[in-house]
């Protein structure tokens, strides 16, 4: 009960108060994203592009476009974000492009504000809470590597058929760098589809109580739990089918309950 009192205070502490809490940076404002909004108003995108690869890992075309759809999206809207759901990005694809998205926007996996729809398509939209957005998608004719062939070339070598040797990938890694700031003089309408749209923003993410499943004893989100025997149970525990996200997209999987028990 303890626990369970105390998830909820936090949880509560998280929706309501982060605005009041202090900075832990040694910037003197209280708005954790502000070096990004002022880049984004500057207009200094090399700077965001930069700062994304803290992110995602690596300079790519792809997470370029994202990331230039993402400004345009934020500029079109004139929204901020505090993480708090006050602004909604629906992506369609769990590619490099929907980091650019989670960086630029603020929406992430982890603040709920990040909606996946898993259509494959290199495409987002942005959404106020009233509904109104902006869904951006880039045109079927405008694929980055067509302008290097050397670039898809590795690609093909390095990515999909995961080989090559140190030197490719260096050189890939190098051509990417050239490409994703080539990305960014690109004009916007001529690699955009840009449409204003009303979106049917998904509620609030509710804050569930925890229970303990009764075989493994870990904490589960009370609607993930399942019942045996009168016991809440966790969906590995149980045996039964689940969703998974991975590279693929979203799958049903399902854990045999004998491996569980014997791990
Ligand atoms: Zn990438
Ligand atoms: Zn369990």
């Amino acid at each position: 009960m303890v626990d369970i009192l105390q998830e909820i205070a936090i949880a509560i502490f998280c929706k309501n108060s982060i605005r009041k809490e202090k900075p832990v940076s040694n910037t003197n404002s209280d708005n954790p994203r502000q070096e990004i909004e002022e880049a984004i108003a500057a207009g200094d995108l090399s700077k965001l592009l930069s700062m994304n690869r803290m992110l995602h890992g690596h300079f790519c075309p792809f997470s370029a476009m994202g990331f230039k759809a993402a400004v345009r999206a934020v500029r079109e809207l004139g929204v901020r974000s505090t993480g708090m759901e006050e602004v909604v990005a629906i992506v369609e694809t769990n590619s490099c492009f929907s980091d650019g998205i989670q960086f630029i926007t603020g929406c992430s996996f982890g603040n709920n504000a990040l909606v996946y729809r898993d259509f494959g398509k290199p495409a987002f939209t942005l959404a106020r809470r009233s509904g109104d957005g902006v869904r951006i998608s880039v045109r079927a004719d405008r694929v980055s590597e067509e302008r290097s062939p050397e670039a898809t070339q590795l690609f093909e070598k390095v990515v999909i058929e995961r080989g090559g040797s140190q030197d490719d990938k260096k050189h890939l890694s190098e051509l990417w760098a050239k490409l994703s700031f080539r990305v960014l003089e690109l004009p916007e309408e001529e690699v955009f589809d840009i449409k204003k749209v009303a979106v049917d923003v998904p509620a609030y993410a509710r804050i569930f109580r925890s229970v303990k499943c009764s075989v493994c004893g870990e904490n589960i989100m009370e609607p993930r739990a399942r019942i045996k025997d009168g016991k809440a149970i966790c969906i590995p525990c149980s045996g039964q089918e689940y969703y998974q996200l991975a590279g693929d997209g979203i799958s049903i999987k399902q854990e045999e309950p004998d491996e569980k028990k014997s791990a």
